[in-house]
């Protein structure tokens, strides 16, 4: 639904679910630039505050074109925003297609900027920790950009390296030497998660749900089984490059400059339609919003120095945005002061998370279906409701209403690892819109069973290109 958040600006959508609370869309209603907004429910956990510092200590340090711009940040007793950039595009995640991955060439194209982002925060002395596709954004150009810092650190500073010792990042990611709980180099296993990113890029699975011993398809990569999947679906040519990413002794990995000499990463493939085009933007997307300048150097550094300032007065710290659209509307954002009126619940949506193609014909509605997890039915909110739980029933899946025209699903993945999903129901124009959304678990396999549940519920979808009558 949309909810109005300051004057000017709502909120129009949830983006997605992080630990510590949900990420929505903020739109501004005259000049439709748009905003994520992160809002963190600090009495979720002891240490949300304290992580929360450390994220924002981090984000605002990082201006590049392959990490999400952090654009300031607003405080309230239990609650506090951090303004985002926002990707239109979803997440990478979006683009793998689950056991067949993406074409050779788009992995290719979204390798190269991930390294290209990596490189960018190791050179400033920082690694990110949990790389993995969720936290890889697109924008409308299909521009990669890395998002989400909470659990990134400083490896580097003023020259001098440290060794990490925190066990953390997300299992499947996260490279063997950081299991083993004992000091680890920041930069090798920043780059072993992308190598694993590669790999569900390319194959649409994940290699293993750990790299230990205890795991058995872990054994098989280390005795070079290459003739298993996901190996076996993967080109000789990246086998080769992969091999030398996962490498299980960090040091003999291969570095962010042996990985640009590589055969495949210096391939050129010939551009089809997905690359980055610095166009304007298409019809009914929001557009980007920048800050342009720090927006109080004096309030940022009052953020440094905690309870020193009441906790209803919004701290901001600048945003250093690249390119100048307008900062006082941002401004207005984070000091936020009324509330104001709704707009229309189809035109906030119209225009967010579409893969957008330049040269595209389809209207802004169809381009919303094209996300892989949702669809459109032909009945009512209740009358969906009612059969999509009986699909969930006949599949085992456990599932309880959490709210108005939302299912929160549980269940488990082939590993046997938790998966929590939620499905939101919108009457659009008389048509419902499911939305399925990841909370917790394997992305890929929150895919499959979504594609299980789609289709069991064959009959009530609508097929084809879903046409509005406006
Ligand atoms: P996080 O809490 O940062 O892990 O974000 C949770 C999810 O929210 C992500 O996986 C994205 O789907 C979505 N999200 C986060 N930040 C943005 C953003 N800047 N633009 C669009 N979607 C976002």
């Amino acid at each position: 639904m949309v909810t109005p958040f300051v004057d000017g600006w709502d909120f129009v959508q949830t983006l997605g679910e992080g630990a510590y609370g949900e990420v929505k869309l903020a739109v501004n209603r005259s000049t439709q630039e748009a905003v994520a907004v992160k809002v963190i429910n600090l009495t979720k956990s002891k240490g949300a505050a304290d992580n929360v510092r450390k994220e924002v200590c981090i984000h605002r340090m990082l201006t590049n074109q392959r990490v999400i711009q952090f654009y300031g940040q607003r405080k309230e007793p239990n609650v506090q925003f951090l303004f985002l950039e926002y990707a239109s595009g979803g997440e990478l995640f979006d683009r793998i297609e689950p056991d067949q991955g993406m074409p050779q060439r788009q992995a290719h194209n979204y390798f190269l900027q991930l390294i290209s982002g990596v490189e960018y925060l190791h050179k400033k002395g920082v690694t990110h920790r949990d790389l993995k596709p969720e936290n890889l954004l697109l924008d409308e150009h299909d521009n990669l950009k890395i998002s989400d810092f909470g659990l990134a650190t400083v490896f580097r500073h003023q020259g001098k390296e440290r060794l990490l010792g925190k066990c953390c990042g997300t299992p499947p990611y996260v490279a063997p030497e950081v299991l083993k709980k004992k000091e680890y180099h920041a930069e090798p296993s920043d780059l072993w998660s992308c190598g694993v990113i590669l790999v569900a890029m390319l194959a649409g699975e994940l290699p293993w749900d750990e790299p230990s011993y205890d795991c058995k398809e872990f054994c098989n990569w280390l005795d070079k089984r290459v003739e298993l999947t996901p190996w076996v679906k993967i080109d000789t040519i990246v086998l080769a490059l992969l091999k030398k990413m996962l490498s299980e002794v960090p040091s003999r990995r291969y570095t962010i400059t042996q990985i640009k000499n590589d055969r495949w990463y210096c391939k050129t493939f010939k551009s089809k339609g997905f690359s980055r085009l610095p166009s304007s933007s298409p019809p009914g997307s929001f557009k980007r919003v920048c800050t342009g300048t720090d927006l109080s150097p004096s309030s940022a550094n009052r953020e440094e120095t905690p309870g020193k300032y009441s906790s209803s007065q919004p701290s901001i710290c600048g945003g250093l945005g690249t390119s100048t659209i307008d900062s006082s509307s941002v401004e207005d954002l984070i000091y936020g002061v009324s509330f104001s009126q709704p707009v229309h619940l189809d035109d906030m949506l119209l225009g967010s998370q579409l893969p957008c193609t330049p040269g595209n014909s389809q209207t802004p509605f169809q381009k919303l279906v094209k996300r892989m997890t949702r669809f459109f039915t032909k009945y009512s909110v209740e009358e969906s409701i009612h059969s999509l739980l009986e699909v969930l029933e006949k599949l085992g899946y456990q599932a309880k209403q959490t709210s108005a025209g939302q299912l929160t699903i549980t269940t488990q993945d082939k590993r046997r690892n938790p998966l929590t999903f939620k499905a939101t129901l919108v009457d659009m124009d008389g048509k419902v819109l499911v939305d399925f959304r990841l909370s917790k678990g394997d992305g890929l396999e929150f895919k499959r069973k979504f594609v299980k549940i789609k289709g069991k519920l064959a009959s009530i979808i609508c097929k084809g290109p879903v046409q509005l009558q406006r």
